[in-house]
């Protein structure tokens, strides 16, 4: 049987800041408040599941455990990237991230690098990245007094925005946005600021204030990133990120193009329009919505339409 790209089903999250939103990409929310679509996730929290092919009903989890020749046999406990799209119908909680080093040793766990593609967002909308102080004592003492219109830095943010969030840098996604994360699987989070909501039961959720202050990388860095974009005639590439944990890509396409798989996998996440990929000459079609994953050796593939996609890979 000739290689194919592998369709994946997400899991949808519920979550007190989300919204209907979602309902754009073409999905049947299950919930009034959906936040989160996990569109690759292979996580102990949710899995995403194959829809075509010799590998239907698999995980990806699954997946990556048997079939790691799927994934050009590299080595890892876990499956390395997780994308969402997220809908943010309120403001999600001030939180931060540790680094790898920091989260084994604390939380058993890996720390997290992520990035935001904004697909949409309301006019005004903004996120919280970074923040003013200029030493870590500074950062406690703005924390513990609840300076936090003095400390956050937000930032007004438009559809293509994007950022690169790595460990160590204090954000937060404002209300009205709705943006796909590619980022580190792990769910290593510290909370820093809720906005002193509370949820049904009056209860407010749970900080971890010196865990925060002590992962924020002070003074706040500026990642340095500069889109990169390289165009032929049916398609424009621009390259977003290319760090150590992961690289994005947005590819828009606008007729028939040629192009190689020859990494270890591919995540393509269809954000605009419609269009198919042929291979062999099998052909199949996409749509806004749809997220497939390209294996190792897929090698060469045509793909035709006009569409918006976000690539990501090691
Ligand atoms: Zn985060």
């Amino acid at each position: 049987m000739s290689i194919q790209p592998l369709f994946f089903e997400p899991v949808f999250k519920e979550r007190i800041w989300g919204g209907e939103q979602l309902k754009s990409f073409g999905y049947e929310l299950p919930y009034h408040k959906t936040g989160e679509c996990w569109a690759f996730a292979a996580h102990s929290n949710g899995q995403s599941v194959v829809k075509n092919g010799e590998y239907k009903g698999l995980t990806l989890g699954e997946l990556w455990e048997n079939q790691r020749q799927l994934f050009g046999n590299i080595e890892g406990d876990r499956f390395p990237l997780l994308t969402k799209i997220l809908d943010a119908a309120q403001d999600l909680s001030v939180q931060v991230h540790p680094n790898d080093e920091y989260g084994l040793k604390h939380e058993g766990d890996l720390g997290k690098t992520e990035c935001w593609y904004i697909i949409d967002c309301e006019e005004g909308a903004e996120i919280i990245y970074g923040h003013t102080a200029k030493t870590r004592e500074e950062l406690a003492a703005m924390i513990h007094e609840g300076k936090w219109d003095e400390l956050l830095t937000r930032v007004p943010v438009k559809p293509g925005d994007f950022f690169f969030v790595p460990s160590g840098t204090v954000h937060a996604i404002g209300a009205g946005i709705v943006i796909l994360e590619t980022q580190q699987n792990s769910d290593t989070t510290y909370r820093v600021y809720d906005y002193d909501r509370r949820d049904n039961e009056g209860n407010l959720r749970e900080l971890h204030i010196e865990q925060s202050i002590a992962v924020t990388t002070v003074p706040a860095v500026e990642p340095e990133i500069q889109p990169v974009v390289n165009t032929s005639d049916e398609m424009k590439i621009t390259t977003f990120v290319e760090s150590d944990y992961f690289t994005v890509h947005k590819c828009e396409l606008e007729g028939s193009a040629k192009l190689d798989q020859n990494l270890s996998f591919q995540l393509v996440s269809v954000i605009e329009g419609a269009g198919s990929l042929v291979k062999d000459s099998e052909k199949y079609e996409f749509k806004k919505g749809d997220h497939f994953l390209l294996p190792s050796g897929f090698g060469e593939f045509e793909l035709d339409g006009k569409a918006e996609m976000i690539v990501s890979h090691l």
